[in-house]
């Protein structure tokens, strides 16, 4: 690193909060972008010059002025457990860790306003002694932080009823520091901010954030089995859809999906698949009697202890299936899909294209779309889909890219989890405000460069910058 550049940083954040070599320096320029056969080849490589841990907002200014003046890539990092190398540096340069601005700094009227390095899990502790909990948040709750839920995440446990990150009203506020010589503050509110929301680090620093909380539920967790996947599955439709049940999580899996849950093991019956429920306790006895008189059998039947700790059912949901199918088969890898109303045709057609190759592993959500329509988003059965996170057997990258294609053919909208790009990965339709925002906020395109693929500039491109 230039040796101006490395004082400069010494002298904001303290010289122990400037990483440049070792295993940490390593393991603080990745995340887990290697779920992806496609990313890891192209990541691998990939590192950061410095880490730099700020922990005031003060020392975060003085780090966004060092690195602008030196016209380097920089990179914001919350807790790097990103799918799709979002934080990992394409072109080298300074990746910002927000470990240490973490403070919770209320929770008031049901609205929490945080620090963007705070941890979800902290957050949630934090609510539910004052009778509120998180509207919807990554399985990865326990670890990942609210900012980078914000810039590289969607939704998960909780949007069953509350949708994802994008839903209205969810967000209250964000604020960003933008990356400039002389760093400003702006303030978004409400739909504003959705033009700074999942832009994986482009559009400035998100220093702090306001999401509004639920109240506070009780759950329990449940798992429900049946050797029929489709007699599961039409009970697991009609439950997601149920507006008097209080729920945090519908979750489907196909055999052999459990066997790779092998903590469970003792719980699970061999060939069957099984439903994930997090329900309110005082509905368990209706829930239970309700899935044995359509045959469904409950096989799984604990409190979510409060304050939360161990077991989580969430830890086997959204992409964790995905790791623990990793781990049982290294060559399995994934798609991230959104099904249409005739999901069970659509399941039947990829099953008869590409036989042995899928694994339906389905989360119902409440569709964002729908909840564009109303202020209240509580509980319309109209607006659950069908989405998931299905498991494939990877064999090329040629045959993933056809798996790809033909869900595009059949109306299945796949938010591709093998491209580092932004546009590539999901739905943007403000795309255009986001670059309007980014060149507000970045005006010499140093925010993690390449990864806004539609943005007009990258200063980077055709080679790393040494610094
Ligand atoms: C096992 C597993 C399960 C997962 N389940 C889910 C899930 O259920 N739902 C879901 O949405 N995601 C999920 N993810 C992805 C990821 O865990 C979440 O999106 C998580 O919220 C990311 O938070 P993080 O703190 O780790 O962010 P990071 O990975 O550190 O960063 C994510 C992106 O945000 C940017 N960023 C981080 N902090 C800031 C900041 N302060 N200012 C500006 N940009 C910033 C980074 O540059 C990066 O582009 C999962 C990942 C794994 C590995």
């Amino acid at each position: 690193m230039i040796e101006t550049l490395k004082s400069e940083l010494q002298a904001a954040v303290g010289p122990e909060n400037v990483i440049d070599e070792g295993d940490t320096l390593e393991t603080l320029s990745k995340d887990f972008y290697w779920y992806s056969p496609v990313l890891k080849r192209q990541l691998d490589d990939k590192r950061a010059d410095a880490i730099v841990r700020p922990g005031s907002l003060d020392e975060l200014r003085r780090v966004v002025a060092a690195c602008t003046r030196a016209k380097i890539p920089v990179v914001p990092r919350g807790a790097g457990t990103g799918n799709y190398g979002q934080c990992v540096p394409l072109y080298g340069g300074v990746v910002i860790d927000f470990a240490r601005l973490d403070r919770i700094v209320s929770i008031q009227d049901g609205v929490v306003r945080a620090e963007a390095g705070a941890r979800i899990g902290a957050i949630e502790a934090a609510a539910r002694p004052l009778g509120w909990e998180m509207r919807c948040m990554p399985s990865t709750w326990v670890k990942s932080t609210i900012g980078g839920f914000f810039c590289g995440g969607s939704g998960g446990v909780g949007s069953i009823t509350w949708g994802g990150i994008n839903a209205p009203s969810n967000v209250k506020s964000v604020t960003i520091l933008t990356c400039e010589e002389e760093p400003r503050l702006i303030r978004l509110e409400e739909a504003d901010s959705l033009k700074a929301l999942h832009t994986y680090g482009t559009t400035g620093f998100m220093v702090e954030v306001e999401m509004r909380l639920a109240p506070k539920v009780d759950y329990q967790q449940l798992i429900l089995s049946s050797p029929d996947w489709d007699r599961l599955l039409a009970w697991t439709n009609a439950a997601s859809r149920r507006v008097d049940w209080r729920k945090r999580l519908v979750t489907q899996f196909e055999w052999p999906i459990p066997s790779y849950f092998k903590p469970l093991a003792k719980h699970l019956r061999d060939g069957d698949s099984i439903t994930f429920l997090l329900v309110d306790q005082a509905q368990v006895p209706e829930v239970i009697a309700d899935a044995a008189a359509a045959g469904v059998d409950c096989v799984y039947n604990k409190p979510l202890s409060d304050p939360p700790k161990p077991p989580f059912l969430t830890d086997y949901t959204w992409n964790h299936t995905t790791l623990w199918a990793i781990k049982a088969e290294p060559s399995m890898t994934y798609i991230q899909a959104g099904f249409g109303a005739n999901y069970a045709e659509q399941f039947a057609e990829l099953r008869r294209r590409f036989p042995g190759e899928i694994l339906f592993h389905l989360e119902f959500v409440a569709g964002n779309s729908k909840m564009m329509k109303r202020e209240a988003v509580l509980n319309d059965p109209d607006s659950v889909v069908v989405g998931g996170i299905p498991l494939i057997f990877f064999k090329s990258e040629e045959r993933l890219n056809e798996i790809i294609a033909a869900c595009a053919e059949i109306g299945v909208f796949v938010a591709n989890p093998h491209t580092v790009k932004l546009e590539e990965g999901g739905r943007h339709p403000n795309i255009a405000e986001k670059r309007a925002f980014k060149a507000e906020v970045d005006p010499q395109a140093l925010l993690n460069p390449g990864k806004m693929a539609t943005y007009p500039v990258n200063p980077f491109v055709g080679g790393a910058v040494t610094v």
